[in-house]
């Protein structure tokens, strides 16, 4: 079995199926040895993890300098800290998340007790995208470890940098018997999918999430998809617009918008959003200057070709902030763009931005706003700025998101306590904290029941007798 014709970064190393093949063949062997099973070798694996997360810190925040232009603070932050975060929660808590759970079997059974215990899936691959590629990469792996999985992990090739020294660090600090790294693009990605996986941990685009997903189906592989969408926000009136723009603008604009949970696009009536924009202008230049292009705080896009993409997104008739004239394309730098009047057929409403540009379309209210929502995709969060409970509870209950978020934007998917994932088109399976241990293992019922006395000697045949009596 040789790839006819092997391509991407891996290819020149000779014979990539047969060596991705040999290397799961490696770790299923190694999973079937019990490599992964006691819980202590987990911990220690974790903490190697921790170990290599410190040591390689200064050499994860170049890459994602050079991959994504993040300033050292925002990679602490949104990447290196999240899963240092991850790891010591996940630590902490393992040995009871992993404490069987009695069952109540129920009289028709008894005397039986039964518990439910949390065994490992096995060989597991995670596919991480490059928008946090340490954070999407490395937390999934938490949860795979701390439930006792061997994973194969491929990072995105296009956050190069950040593949390279993702690499170098589960190399130098992890155990090849536990977890090893195929770097690489299509080619290896789809080699990858062809092996056998006892689940398949999937971060990206839902086109590529239903590659995976027709791939795993091949061999009944369950699967994680982690995608995004189009996430909502609606402000209503009489939110406080100074500390709602602030949230929004943060939200938007950190790592320039390529965030799956960015706000996408903003609702409001045309009287808020009139008093809006003024405030959304003013948080901009708070955090990042009258010159964002000199800001250390502000990101660019990974590549030319999103670049270009977003770029042409753009309506210069509507924008109030920002606009292409702006734009840089020898430094992939995109202005923070505000447009107003946008409308539901303009392209910047037609997919996902995941880019600097924040379009605000005018609603009737709360109706409507719910309404569009509720015609498009399933997002992967929505976000509501209101002072009125009854309009939170409209939304909680008549809209479907991954989660909703009620005056905040970002934070909450740091929340090791909040499982985080999505719903429909924007995903399927959560992690984070205890749902990442869940996700990551199968919960098996442990039935007993003692021989004597014979029970169950009521429900065996013949069953004339019975039936007269039911
Ligand atoms: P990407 O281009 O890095 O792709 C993700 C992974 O899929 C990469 O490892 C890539 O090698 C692999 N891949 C690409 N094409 C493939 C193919 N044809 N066959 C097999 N594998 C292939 O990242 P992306 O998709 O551009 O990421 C952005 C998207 O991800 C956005 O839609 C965003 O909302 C979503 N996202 C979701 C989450 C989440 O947690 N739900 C997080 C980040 C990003």
């Amino acid at each position: 079995h040789q790839s006819s014709t092997p391509t991407g970064p891996a290819a020149d190393a000779g014979a990539p199926r047969a060596r991705i093949g040999a290397d799961v063949a490696a770790l299923r062997a190694s999973f079937d040895a019990g490599t992964t099973r006691p819980v202590a070798a987990r911990l220690a694996q974790l903490a190697a993890l921790r170990r290599g997360l410190r040591t390689e810190e200064p050499r994860l925040a170049r890459a994602l300098a050079e991959d994504l232009g993040k300033s050292r603070t925002e990679s602490a932050l949104t990447e290196i800290g999240v899963v240092a975060q991850e790891i010591t929660h996940t630590m902490k808590h393992l040995r009871s998340w992993l404490r069987p759970e009695r069952l109540s079997l129920g009289p028709l059974l008894a005397p039986a007790s039964g518990e439910l215990q949390r065994q490992p899936l096995g060989t597991t691959l995670i596919i991480a995208p490059w928008n946090y590629p340490v954070n999407l990469t490395l937390a999934p792996l938490v949860a795979a470890i701390a439930g006792g999985n061997i994973a194969v992990v491929k990072p995105s090739e296009v956050a190069p940098a950040t593949s390279a020294a993702l690499t170098h660090l589960l190399r130098t600090h992890l155990d090849p018997a536990w977890v090893r790294v195929v770097e690489g693009a299509v080619a290896e990605t789809t080699i990858l999918l062809e092996q056998r996986f006892d689940l398949i941990f999937y971060t990206g685009n839902g086109a590529v999430g239903r590659i995976v997903a027709r791939a795993a189906a091949e061999h009944l592989t369950p699967t994680v998809l982690e995608l995004g969408g189009k996430s909502p926000v609606f402000v209503d009136e009489g939110a406080d617009l100074a500390v709602t723009a602030r949230r929004i603008i943060w939200g938007k604009f950190t790592n320039a918008g390529q965030t799956c949970i960015a706000p996408d696009y903003l609702m409001a009536t045309p009287r808020t959003l009139e008093r809006l924009r003024p405030h959304l202008r003013r948080a901009v230049r708070r955090l990042y200057g009258s010159r964002p292009e000199r800001s250390l705080d502000f990101g660019r896009m990974v590549s030319d070709k999103h670049f270009e993409r977003v770029l042409a997104l753009i309506d210069d008739e509507k924008t109030i902030l920002g606009g292409t004239a702006e734009a840089d394309p020898a430094t992939r730098y995109l202005p923070p763009t505000i447009m107003t009047g946008v409308e539901g057929d303009d392209a910047v409403m037609g997919e996902e931005i995941f880019g600097p540009v924040l379009p605000l379309l005018a609603v009737s209210g709360p109706d409507e706003a719910i309404a569009r929502i509720r015609a498009g995709e399933k997002p992967l969060t929505a976000y509501v700025f209101s002072p009125r409970r009854d309009v939170e509870r409209r939304f909680a209950a008549e809209t479907s998101s991954g989660s909703l978020a009620l005056g905040l934007t970002l934070a909450h998917v740091g929340s090791t306590g909040m499982p985080f994932g999505g719903v429909g088109a924007s995903g399927m399976g959560a992690y984070h904290g205890r749902a990442g241990v869940e996700v990551f293992t199968h919960a098996k019922p442990v039935v007993r029941k003692p021989l004597t006395p014979d029970t169950l000697k009521l429900v065996y045949p013949p069953y004339r007798g019975l039936k007269r009596r039911v």
